[in-house]
């Protein structure tokens, strides 16, 4: 069966992104990803001002870290906690570098979380969030947060089923060092846009919902949906955060089920 280009997901890039290797690599991928949002939000007509860049820099090195730091990027996104430390703390003399955790958190490793992160994308768990809180007011720190929502249905992926959401959020405002901001989610792995669009729409109505009951102290104005192979369609349905990883520093040689344990990789190119 033939997808008509513009209804085609580029998850089947994944993978074939060429490695940024120098400052001026950065420089232009991080211009053609920019390029790319730009003209989503002219397709939807929305102000491209209101579409956060983030760039995930999980498994690269951090001779890439720092190219991309010279290519003008001031926070990083990485997946999992133990990376994301030691990189913070290798790159102490960037002051100006902020760090976005957007990978499950387990309780044991909030205490990390609550001394180096400005944000955490992957909110799912009342004991997370009490563990973070405890940390953060001990560091004087306060943290911006993102409630992780399942929007696939898969076992697989991280996240609180949408009906969780309303109760969890109830729950939040108990918490005075976490600013929610949000809700995030990754969508189905599929190059079947139509369904890839439908969890990105999830979010959005489960968002529009929230607002109508969430406490007065919690934010919800941020939606975090999108990656590499489908920003385009979920800046079309309302994204203020994308989350891009290779197409800003190459592909990563490792699938995604590392990230993702029980992740199927039916969709995923060979290495
Ligand atoms: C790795 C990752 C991304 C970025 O994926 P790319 O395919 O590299 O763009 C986005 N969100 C989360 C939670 C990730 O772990």
């Amino acid at each position: 069966m033939s997808v008509p280009p513009d209804i085609q997901t580029v998850h089947d890039k994944h993978g074939r992104y060429p490695e940024a290797t120098s400052v001026e690599d950065f420089t232009q991928n991080l211009a053609e990803v920019k390029a790319r949002i730009e003209a989503a939000c002219l397709r939807a007509g929305r102000d491209p001002a209101t579409v956060r860049l983030l760039p995930v820099s999980k498994t690269k090195p951090e001779t890439s870290l720092r190219q991309a730091y010279a290519a003008g990027c001031r926070m990083l996104g990485e997946n999992k906690v133990q990376e994301a430390q030691w990189k913070w703390q290798a790159m102490q003399d960037l002051s100006d570098l902020q760090w976005s955790v957007i990978g499950h958190l387990q309780t044991n490793k909030a205490k990390l979380v609550a001394r180096f992160a400005s944000e955490f994308q992957a909110l799912d768990s009342l004991r997370v969030a009490e563990a973070l809180d405890r940390r953060l007011q001990i560091e004087g720190r306060s943290l911006d947060v993102f409630v992780q929502v399942n929007t696939s249905g898969e076992a697989s992926k991280y996240g609180l089923s949408p009906e969780d959401v309303p109760a969890f959020i109830q729950a939040l405002p108990a918490f005075t060092a976490l600013r929610v901001r949000g809700l995030m989610t990754l969508a189905l792995f599929s190059s079947e846009a139509e369904r890839v669009r439908q969890c990105f729409v999830r979010l959005r109505n489960l968002r529009d919902r929230l607002r109508q009951s969430a406490p007065a102290a919690i934010g919800l104005d941020e939606l975090s949906m999108g990656m590499s192979g489908d920003f385009e369609i979920a800046i079309e349905e309302g994204a203020t955060v994308v989350r891009v990883g290779q197409a800003i520093f190459g592909a990563r040689p490792l699938k995604n089920s590392h990230f993702w344990p029980g992740e199927t990789s039916a969709e995923e190119p060979p290495l």
